[in-house]
């Protein structure tokens, strides 16, 4: 570590200006905020904080449309434990819960499948989100129902795809953008081919990296080389888990059962074929299209400022209600839910 420290110190010293680096992924954030890194390296070099936590970047819209599905009759509406924390416009799931809702938090969406074939009478709704890392399982999920014909099992999909994301942040004008440290885990699933328009188009470095402090530091002077030679490229610094091609069997497996389609992201809007919703095939399981949704007013929680947050253009402390109003036991947004999410990590460990 001491070495890449004393590397990035002499690179940043040559490049003479101010660098601002993005990290798209929640766990590299974390891990970031955990090991002080910021404080690690030259004040030139800036590490800002993407939308890389999928809680985080559910807006409100779905929130509030998977509290009204969870409050119909004969529905066991399921997800995982951050979604159900998460405030929509009249509280969370959790508060559902509380009112007599049957919300119930999984550990993976073969756990609502089994509940699906516990409870034939009811609806199973898993509420799916996440990035490519678990498409490929909710896909699984998807085949294995149809398999045994679970027909009590429905998909409501808010996952998201991290390239179409990384050209809105790329086209940012306040972010100024000369690099980005590339999501280990979403890599393993994609590989680094789906990056390369970053660098054809954009002329950007772009490192994959894995998650402890030496990966990232490395990962920082891999960029900052890119940057002084002018030369950039897509290179893996996360070798043991990440090639080239990705993982082909999980992308066959999401293509086979979901295709993209324009998604809206909170804090960002609708990127173009940003999101995984199930295909024309698999609609029967579509929870948006099984229950008749109605328009739903959803208003964002008054002063939360996630979605600049989120576009990395201001930072936790930033927001008036940080640590005052919003807190992880408290959490007024999204961005204060998750672990992974920036203002979490920011309240847990400072500002290094
Ligand atoms: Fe939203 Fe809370 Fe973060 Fe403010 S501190 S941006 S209210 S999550």
């Amino acid at each position: 570590m001491k070495e890449f420290i004393e590397t990035i110190e002499k690179l940043s010293k040559k490049i003479q200006r101010q660098i601002n680096l993005m990290e798209v992924c929640g766990t590299h954030t974390v891990s970031i905020f955990r090991h002080g890194i910021r404080s690690l390296i030259p004040s030139n070099i800036k590490l800002l904080s993407g939308p890389g936590c999928p809680v985080c970047v559910t807006p409100i819209q779905d929130i509030d449309r998977m509290l009204y599905i969870a409050k119909q009759p004969n529905v066991i509406l399921t997800t995982f434990g951050d979604m159900m924390r998460v405030p929509g416009s009249d509280g969370s799931l959790y508060k559902a819960k509380a009112e007599g809702a049957d919300v119930r938090m999984v550990y993976s969406p073969l756990d609502a499948l089994k509940i699906a074939q516990e409870n034939k009478d009811k609806k199973i709704v898993f509420f799916a989100v996440g990035f490519e890392t678990t498409s490929p399982l909710i896909a699984a999920t998807v085949a294995v129902a149809e398999d045994k014909k679970i027909d009590n099992f429905y998909i409501y999909s808010v996952h998201k795809l991290v390239p179409p994301a990384l050209e809105v942040l790329v086209n940012t004008k306040e972010l100024k953008l000369d690099g980005f440290i590339l999501p280990g885990h979403v890599s393993t699933i994609i590989g680094s081919k789906p990056y390369e328009f970053i660098v054809s188009k954009y002329k950007k470095a772009c490192v994959i990296t894995g998650f402890d402090a030496d990966d990232i530091l490395q990962a920082i002077t891999m960029l900052l080389k890119q940057i002084l030679e002018d030369d950039p490229r897509i290179e893996i610094q996360y070798k043991d888990a990440v090639k080239p091609e990705g993982n082909p069997k999980a992308i066959e497996f999401i293509n086979m059962y979901f295709e993209p389609f324009d998604s809206n992201w909170r804090g960002i809007g609708v990127i173009p074929k940003s999101g995984l919703k199930l295909k024309k095939e698999y609609s029967h399981r579509d929870a948006e299209k099984v229950f008749d949704i109605p328009p739903i007013n959803s208003k964002e929680p008054k002063g939360c400022q996630c979605g600049a947050v989120l576009r990395g253009v201001k930072l936790p402390p930033e927001c008036p209600l940080f640590g005052k109003i919003c807190t992880p036991q408290n959490p007024v947004g999204a961005c204060m839910v998750s672990s992974e999410g920036s203002c979490a990590a920011y309240y847990k460990y400072g500002g290094n």
